[in-house]
């Protein structure tokens, strides 16, 4: 069972009510039995909701609780970010995931890259951060 971000297979759980469909992808992945999730969604936030942006480091400083997640409109959404990449682990432990297509810059998906303040830095989302600690391959895409 492969776990791939929702918004990359077309379903619209992106901030703005949107997808990020990637055709090459599920091209590649046909056949496959995939899982589609939103850790954002799991973790309770609406959609579309306000951006959000992590401050002051990355999703393993947020899961430390050293880093916040913060919206647009400067609300703290840490908790729910948090409880989404925990909702998103059952997952992975009830269906035996061993690998991750995420979605490249998200503060939740993000793998090697998220955003803040309009440009990309490195660093890991929350649940990518969560999932690479808990031993899932992720290719971010
Ligand atoms: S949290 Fe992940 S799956 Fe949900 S919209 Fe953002 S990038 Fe896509």
């Amino acid at each position: 069972m492969i776990l791939v971000s929702g918004c990359l297979i077309g379903l619209e759980c992106r901030y703005d009510g949107s997808a990020k469909k990637n055709d090459g992808l599920l091209a590649s992945l046909k056949g496959s039995d995939i899982l589609p999730f939103c850790p954002e969604q799991m973790g309770g936030l609406p959609t579309p909701r306000p951006r959000a942006e992590i401050v002051g480091g990355d999703g393993h400083n947020v899961l430390a609780h050293s880093a916040r997640v913060v919206s647009q409109c400067g609300t703290d959404v840490t908790k729910p970010f948090i409880h989404g990449a925990m909702e998103s682990m059952k997952l992975v432990r009830f269906f035996g995931v061993t690998r991750a297509y995420l979605k490249d810059g998200s503060p939740s998906c993000g793998l090697g890259t998220i955003v803040r303040e309009g440009c990309q830095v490195r660093g890991d989302g929350v649940c990518a951060a969560l999932l690479s600690q808990n031993g899932v391959r992720i290719t971010a895409i």
